[in-house]
């Protein structure tokens, strides 16, 4: 059976970049879930409010499903909606990455994100988000967080692969931003205009 890999985390933790790392270490292929979205035109609608096509669930889930047919060795399925695109049953394991909202804030804007949106996500890494959709899909054995801060690519693909070759340490529920930057005072400021 194909061994595929979930690489979840909120818009700019760094999936894409540690995805290309990883396949190139393991080895395996990489599928940018947005990038298949626009390039296929697998959509069912536009969010008018966030000015974006909304993915057609069903029909990325059958794409994916197809590529795994196509494929030996590992699948990397990287997006932040990918546990949504997996079944429990098809899936190796599952990696949430994780950033420092103050890291990830300062990513989005570089990106171009205006401040709603930069606000949105920096929301959705805070009240751990894609952690949440991604234990519901698949429950606790075969999903890891992986702290992205401060950390290189290669850092961070050579953690997951660790883990992969169970050397490494699988951990979940080991970030708490909440705690954190209520502690440093920061917290309202990064949720208040989206509570
Ligand atoms: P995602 O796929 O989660 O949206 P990307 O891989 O596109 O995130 O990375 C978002 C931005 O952060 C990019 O500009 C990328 O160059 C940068 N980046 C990615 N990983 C790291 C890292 N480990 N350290 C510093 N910057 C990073």
């Amino acid at each position: 059976m194909k061994r595929i890999l979930v690489l979840t985390g909120t818009p700019g933790v760094g999936k894409s970049t540690v995805s290309e790392q990883l396949a190139s270490m393991l080895p395996g292929q990489h599928i940018n879930v947005s990038d298949i979205v626009a390039a296929e035109q697998l959509v069912c609608g536009t969010d008018k409010a966030r000015k974006t096509q909304i993915a057609d669930i069903s029909r990325v889930s059958s794409r994916i499903a197809e590529m795994t047919e196509e494929n030996e060795g590992y699948l990397i399925i990287d997006g932040h909606f990918a546990s949504d695109l997996v079944e429990a049953k098809n899936l190796f394991m599952a990696f949430v990455l994780r950033r420092d909202p103050v890291e990830l804030q300062s990513i989005l804007r570089k990106r171009g994100y205006d401040t709603h949106k930069v606000s949105e996500n920096v929301a959705c890494e805070i009240l751990d988000i894609c952690l949440v959709d991604a234990l519901q899909a698949y429950g606790k054995g075969k999903v890891c967080e992986i702290d992205c801060s401060n950390k290189s690519a290669a850092t961070i693909a050579e953690e997951i692969r660790s883990i992969l070759k169970k050397t490494g340490k699988c951990n979940v529920g080991i970030i708490d931003w909440l705690t954190k930057l209520e502690s440093e005072g920061t917290l309202d400021s990064f949720l208040a205009s989206e509570l």
